[in-house]
């Protein structure tokens, strides 16, 4: 649920927690509702643009590099060698570009539902789309849960589920049949990672059932990281990472270590920390 109050502030209501989030804004930049979602973006006072779909934050200008990078540099820096990454939602691009950074990455492609918001990422965020004509990279526009289906067995190193949240054309990316595929189409030592909500209102929910949904269709390991989101709900967000036959509790420190990508948040330290699951989630996950 979102508003624009008269004293244009944008509010984001998390109405089943009791708690919102809001943002000063000067204008609105595009309203438009595509075949699937409402899509807003907003120019705000402090964050820099902000893009909605149906009444739900996205991302802003300002901290968006947490997400991108948390959401692309673990798993790629655990995955032993990811050369074929495939990237299921996402469409403004910030995973992509995050993705690209790994010169070993020989093909990715990116799976968006909804063209509308690529579209008005090429408009309203040029920072995330500057990598998008890397010839690596292919774009798609269809339905992710199809592509799943439809993609042959063990042809994926890494896929990234970057979606919107489990309702709504989001809904299906989060069933026990749609991981049950993703195992299916990654190579032995191929690893998946999901956006997975917030570690302080989700973990014995979403989150503990995506886990328990991972293991059930094959995954051996599984790791979820937690990092800061201050435009989320709680400002706390998490990635898990799921690998087929191997390990997703080690990861390539030594190389993570020597990058001289220009991150802002992902560091080996950072991963390191990440792994380490605070008590309560280890509780709410504890089987
Ligand atoms: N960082 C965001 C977050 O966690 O709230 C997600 C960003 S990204 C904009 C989410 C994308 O998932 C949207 O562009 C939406 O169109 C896409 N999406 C939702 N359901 C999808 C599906 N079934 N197949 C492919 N893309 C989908």
């Amino acid at each position: 649920m979102s508003e624009l109050r008269d004293d244009q502030w944008f509010t984001e209501v998390f109405d089943s927690h009791g708690s919102a989030f809001s943002l000063k804004v000067s204008e609105k930049l595009l309203d438009v509702q595509s075949e699937y979602q409402h899509l807003e973006v907003y120019a705000t006072e402090t964050y820099g643009n902000l893009m909605v779909l149906d009444g739900c934050v996205m991302l802003t200008d300002r901290d968006n590099f947490l997400y991108h990078e948390m959401i692309a540099h673990p798993v790629l820096f655990t995955h032993a060698d990811p050369k074929r990454v495939v990237i299921i939602g996402g469409g403004d691009c910030g995973t992509l570009k995050e993705v690209l950074r790994h010169e070993g990455v020989e093909k990715v492609t990116q799976i968006d539902i909804d063209e509308e918001v690529t579209k008005a990422a090429e408009r309203f965020f040029p920072s995330l789309v500057e990598s998008n004509h890397d010839p690596r990279a292919e774009l798609l526009f269809a339905d992710g849960v199809k592509w799943v289906d439809e993609a042959e067995d063990d042809s994926i190193d890494v896929l990234i589920i970057d979606s919107t949240d489990p309702v709504g054309p989001a809904e299906g990316l989060f069933k026990t049949d749609f991981l049950k595929r993703c195992h299916r189409i990654l190579k032995p030592g191929g690893i998946m990672v999901q956006q997975s909500e917030s570690p302080l209102y989700h973990s014995d929910s979403i989150i503990r059932e995506l886990r328990g949904d991972m293991k059930k269709a094959g995954f051996e390991s599984v790791a979820t990281l937690p990092f800061p989101q201050p435009v989320y709900p709680s400002g706390w967000w998490s990635v898990t990472l799921a690998g087929k036959g191997v390990s997703v509790e080690r990861f390539r420190e030594e190389a993570a270590t020597a990058t001289q990508m220009p991150l802002q948040y992902y560091t080996a330290e950072v991963h390191r920390g990440a792994l380490a699951l605070p008590p309560f989630m280890r509780q709410a996950f504890a089987e």
